[in-house]
């Protein structure tokens, strides 16, 4: 029989580690393109839209709308048997970038749905999750 599967934490970077160390305060920053102004997820070293290398670090609110998801039916890993099933989301941020994490609650009938961020602390991360809006802790 073969080992089990770790469930996968998050390994910081140089692009990275200002995002998660902003998810450890419950905050989301997000690069914001120095050149063009635009803002990008996930953390990258330079801009998909206009090749700028500088970006500036910026708290975004975390509330958007659901773009897309999808319903996870089978765990990926023995650890996450206990969860399913769960929702993944696309989400537009309202500054204009699309992020994406696990939707807490029933999955949605309907793309457009207002979402705000929501953070919940592992032992050695914090998750960005989505909820319905006016369920924000
Ligand atoms: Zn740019």
């Amino acid at each position: 029989m073969s080992a089990p599967i770790p469930r996968p934490i998050p390994t910081a970077d140089a692009d990275s580690e200002p995002y998660l160390a902003a998810l450890r305060r419950h905050q989301l920053l997000l690069q914001h393109c120095s050149a063009c102004g635009r803002v990008r997820f996930p953390p990258m070293p330079a801009c998909p839209w206009c090749g700028g290398a500088v970006a500036e670090w910026r708290a975004v609110s975390g509330r958007g709308r659901v773009y897309s998801w999808v319903g996870v039916q089978r765990a990926l890993t023995p650890d996450f048997e206990s969860e399913v099933p769960y929702t993944i989301a696309t989400v537009d941020l309202v500054e204009g970038a699309r992020a994406f994490g696990r939707l807490v609650g029933p999955e949605p009938s309907a793309p457009g749905g207002g979402v705000a961020a929501s953070f919940v602390d592992h032992a050695e991360w914090t998750e960005l999750r989505f909820v319905p809006d006016g369920e924000a802790r």
